[in-house]
């Protein structure tokens, strides 16, 4: 049955949500307070780059499904269901920031005039969603009922359309089973298999699954550093293990860690939220700080073989935290770039989608192109920090044909040993054997 739906925060999650909501019959509107993004949306365009997400927006705009507003009560209007889709980024003690949530709560409670489920979708620590019922409870101004359901997000940046569509499984956590059931039916159209619990255990569901992902990269991480030191090839073991039905081949991949929107702050979050019942997390907080020795590899391995990297000239190839996204935060490159400015190199870097995002972040101390040839260019050393197709792809007799020394540092195991030894290319990589 089709439903009146306000999605709050067209971020990653908030929009990929409203518009694959919309596409599935419900009349969505997507409400943000960043007047620059309406605007785009308004017009059709994505303020984000996500695969597929811009012509199905454009879809259901034009079928009269889909609709955008700044304005809370206009959004709100006569709507059923409520998502809130705003950010909860880490604070300074590595616990979720939930000024944003607590905000939406106030803005809901201040403007609805009927009764409305809110759905959170944005990720909140174990409790949250209890305190999003008493912050509207307390500053309700009709006299209205509200049930609060708790249906985290699994989408992941790059091929967030397709995992809406296809994902695993929806969480719905509820105490009250016809506002379940309701957001059940909201769903049944994906045709997704659904999981249905109690609130606390819908919003740890969330934390766990990515501090198990977390965990499960940080574990090849390691394995492939000793592989490096006993002479053993990191891509055979992880084969080897991933094909034991009880790990699986996901998340195997060795390289220079995890990084992006979520799982650094999840991961972190999700320490503090033990620690203030008393648990250390110990395996947790070895995760995470294998993590950072772990984005610092590439640089630190250059430093071993060069001594100095002052007035290198350093190509950094791929600038976004993973493939097919614009997404910068968190990315591995912003350590990796960091660390050369303080070494006093000049550096050059590569993305074919994040240059925006990235000179947001890097600003002018380095310098920008979404030509690998140009970044190349000159360049006494390569790092390779995100595995983009344009990368993987590139033929290696090209690294010697325009690099001054073609050295190569990949930090995602972009090319088979083989077909680099056939290159003239010094090539290091993770848990692998260099080739000189
Ligand atoms: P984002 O930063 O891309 O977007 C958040 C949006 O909310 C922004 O556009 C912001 O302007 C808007 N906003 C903030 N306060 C608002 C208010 N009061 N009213 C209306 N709009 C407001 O965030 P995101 O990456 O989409 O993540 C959202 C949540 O989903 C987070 O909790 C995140 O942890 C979780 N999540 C993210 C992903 C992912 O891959 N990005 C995946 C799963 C879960």
């Amino acid at each position: 049955m089709m439903r009146n739906i306000a999605v709050v925060g067209t971020g990653y999650v908030g929009l990929v949500t409203g518009v694959c909501l919309s596409d599935i019959g419900h009349h969505v509107t997507c409400i943000d307070i960043d007047e620059q993004k309406i605007q785009l949306l308004k017009q059709g365009k994505s303020p984000i780059y996500e695969p597929g997400l811009e012509e199905l927006m454009l879809k259901n705009i034009n079928n009269g499904r889909l609709t955008f507003t700044t304005d809370h009560q206009t959004g709100f209007h006569q709507k059923e269901v409520i998502y809130i889709a705003v950010g909860t980024p880490q604070k300074k003690d590595g616990s979720a920031d939930l000024s944003y949530v607590h905000q939406v709560a106030r803005d809901i409670a201040r403007n609805i005039k009927q009764d409305v489920i809110v759905v959170t979708k944005s990720t909140v620590p174990v409790g949250t969603n209890d305190e999003i019922r008493q912050v509207i409870k307390e500053n309700l101004v009709s006299d209205v009922q509200v049930d609060v359901v708790s249906n985290p997000e699994f989408l992941r940046e790059g091929s967030a359309v397709q995992d809406t569509f296809h994902g695993d499984r929806i969480v719905i956590g509820a105490d009250n089973e016809k506002a379940a059931t309701m957001i059940e039916e909201i769903n049944k159209p994906f045709g997704i298999p659904v999981v249905k619990t109690d609130i606390r255990s819908a919003e740890m569901i969330k934390y766990a699954s990515n501090a198990f992902l977390a965990t499960k990269i940080s574990f090849i991480n390691e394995i492939s550093n000793i592989c490096e030191k006993l002479g053993a090839n990191i891509e055979d073991v992880a084969y080897g293990m991933g094909l034991d039905h009880r790990i699986g081949n996901q998340f195997l991949r060795a390289g220079i860690g995890y990084g992006g929107s979520c799982f650094p702050k999840d991961t972190k979050a999700l320490v503090q939220m033990a620690g203030n019942v008393d648990h250390k997390f110990e395996l947790l907080e070895s995760v995470i700080r294998v993590n950072n020795v772990q984005q610092a590899k590439l640089v630190e391995k250059a430093k071993g073989f060069f001594g100095s990297l002052e007035g290198k000239t350093v190509a950094i190839l791929g600038l976004a935290f993973k493939p097919n996204t614009d997404d910068m935060r968190e990315a591995a490159s912003v350590v990796i770039a960091n660390m050369l400015i303080q070494e006093g190199a000049r550096i050059k870097g590569y993305d074919p989608i994040a240059l925006e995002n990235a000179k947001r972040i890097l600003g002018d101390s380095i310098e920008y192109s979404d030509n690998i040839e140009d970044v190349l260019a000159d360049a006494d050393i390569a790092f390779i920090s995100t595995e983009w197709k344009e990368i993987v792809e590139f033929e290696l007799h090209l690294y010697s044909k325009y690099m001054k020394t073609p050295i190569v540092f990949d930090g995602r195991n972009c090319y088979a040993l083989e077909e680099v030894e056939k290159h003239d290319l010094e090539y290091h990589s993770i848990g692998r054997p260099s080739v000189y």
